[in-house]
């Protein structure tokens, strides 16, 4: 357990110079996370938000449509920015380009950000989202996982990386809700959770439909957990 905390914390630093996780170039000066001028540049989720998957929505409404017309498994979901241009530009350096540094940035502002809620949350661990093993062994690091240890750091959290894939479900992104639904069930499993381990915060990147999350709650729930929150990076749509 010590062993792997110091590596987590080791191979972070190594990453130098750090880029910015909106420009992508090198941060000036040294010791920051971001680019001054870019530190207002990303349209973070702002309130009103959906009671449930805390999409941006309207004055008068409490769910958004999605969550109006999916059942939700989890409790409620925290996102820190839009899926626009600039957020996808830096998921996907941070998940394709190796810039796991970015996970630093995500995790300071969600905490800066969405703290004092997360902290009432009382969870009692962080658990990624899974990458099947063919994904994994081809990116070298599970972009979920290096986001949960920032996280679970910052609210002094363990963080558990007990979800498994059990099936390759490919790219998710050209299909509709339904296909995504039926891609993903039963293609997550979660092993042993210890009795301590109950009140759950689930980790990924992006939340587009909420499948995803839906399925790893799924998971969780019948592993023993109580109630399973979701934080991401960025919230589509
Ligand atoms: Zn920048
Ligand atoms: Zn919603």
């Amino acid at each position: 357990m010590k062993y792997t905390r110091f590596a987590a914390e080791k191979i972070l630093p190594l990453f130098y110079p750090v880029r910015c996780p909106v420009c992508q170039d090198i941060v000036l000066p040294k010791g920051r996370r971001i680019c001054p001028l870019c530190e207002d540049r990303p349209q973070f989720i702002k309130d009103p938000v959906c009671m449930k998957c805390g999409r941006e929505i309207g004055e008068t409404e409490e769910l958004c449509g999605n969550c109006r017309a999916h059942a939700r498994i989890f409790e409620r979901g925290f996102s820190l920015m839009r899926y626009d241009g600039i957020g996808q530009e830096s998921i996907r350096n941070f998940k394709e380009n190796g810039r796991q540094e970015y996970a630093v940035w995500y995790a300071e502002e969600l905490v800066k950000r969405r703290g004092e809620v997360l902290r009432a949350l009382q969870a009692d661990a962080a658990v990624p989202v899974p990458l099947h093993p063919n994904r994994l062994r081809k990116r070298g690091y599970n972009q979920a996982l290096v986001l949960a240890e920032e996280l679970g750091k910052r609210l002094e959290i363990p963080v558990m990386d007990v979800l498994r894939r059990t099936k390759d479900t490919g790219r998710q992104k050209k299909l509709g809700p339904e296909g995504r639904r039926r891609n993903l069930a039963s293609s997550i499993v979660c092993g042993a959770l210890p009795d301590e381990i109950s009140r759950i915060i689930l980790v990924d990147d992006v939340f587009t439909t909420g499948s995803t999350a839906n399925t790893c709650s799924e998971a969780l729930l019948e592993a023993g957990a109580s109630a399973v929150y979701v934080v991401t990076v960025c919230m589509a749509g």
